[in-house]
């Protein structure tokens, strides 16, 4: 009788087999996991993002459950969608673009303008030591406290204010994120930029702003530069 126990090619098919099937397994339980592999190929690498850390947290990160449920089967096109009160989620390549100018890193304390959904905060806090994230509209602040919550995202603090300010109590910041646009960039925020810190805003007229991306340097001077043209929520100035 022939041996099989030697017979190698048969087990390695089978454990091929089982592989697979786990595989298919994994996706259909969380069907998100494969429209964000499509979004990060299709929207993002495409485009241009190579950090690896960054396409990892855009792969893990449940963007449909920082939206509401009606734009909810929307949330991985390549499209900003509106959360209420007259705010948006930035597009999947806007989030991914800024992230990789930031350049946070485990060390990092960072601070983000603009909470809204919580999810570049999200996104953020998976590549930082720590996040703190301010809000002007009450109702997004709560909201996003809460999923973040919910989410274990547990380095992510969430305020409500006039981001103007910045959050001079935890300055200096390693990296600074605007996701508001103002019209000029704010001098609070420069101030509370860690020398060797980068801060990323989008800075311009209502609905038509540049990507500035501002390095200051060891000796405290600044360098600005530009990383094309954006279209955010314009920056409420203070007591609005
Ligand atoms: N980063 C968000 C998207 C932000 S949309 C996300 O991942 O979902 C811009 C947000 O900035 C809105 O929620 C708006 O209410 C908020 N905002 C506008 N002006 C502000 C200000 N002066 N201070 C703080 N937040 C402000």
């Amino acid at each position: 009788m022939k041996d099989c126990r030697h017979d190698l090619p048969y087990p390695l098919a089978f454990c091929a087999i089982l592989t697979l099937f786990a595989t298919t397994l994994l996706v259909a339980d969380d069907p998100a996991t494969l429209r964000r592999e499509r979004m990060v190929a299709d929207q993002i690498e495409s485009r241009g993002v190579r950090n690896p850390d960054v396409l990892r947290v855009m792969r893990a990160t449940p963007r449909h459950l920082f939206v509401p449920t009606d734009v909810q089967s929307m949330a991985y096109e390549d499209h900003p969608l509106p959360i209420g009160y007259g705010a948006t989620i930035s597009q999947p390549y806007i989030v991914a673009l800024m992230t990789e100018l930031l350049a946070p890193a485990k060390t990092h304390r960072v601070l983000e303008i603009g909470t809204g959904s919580g999810y570049q905060a999200a996104i953020l806090g998976q590549l930082a030591a720590e996040v703190y994230t301010v809000e002007i509209v009450p109702e997004l602040a709560r909201s996003a406290a809460k999923t973040l919550r919910e989410l274990g995202y547990a380095n992510i603090t969430v305020r409500q204010g006039d981001g103007y300010r910045g959050w001079p109590e935890k300055a200096p910041f390693d990296g600074i994120m605007v996701t508001a646009a103002p019209p000029e960039l704010p001098e609070a925020l420069i101030a509370q930029l860690a020398k060797g810190g980068r801060l990323v805003a989008p800075v311009g007229s209502a609905w038509n702003q540049e990507l500035v991306l501002v390095e200051k340097r060891a000796d405290g001077t600044i360098r600005r530069r530009s990383a094309g043209a954006v279209s955010f929520v314009p920056m409420r100035p203070a007591g609005k």
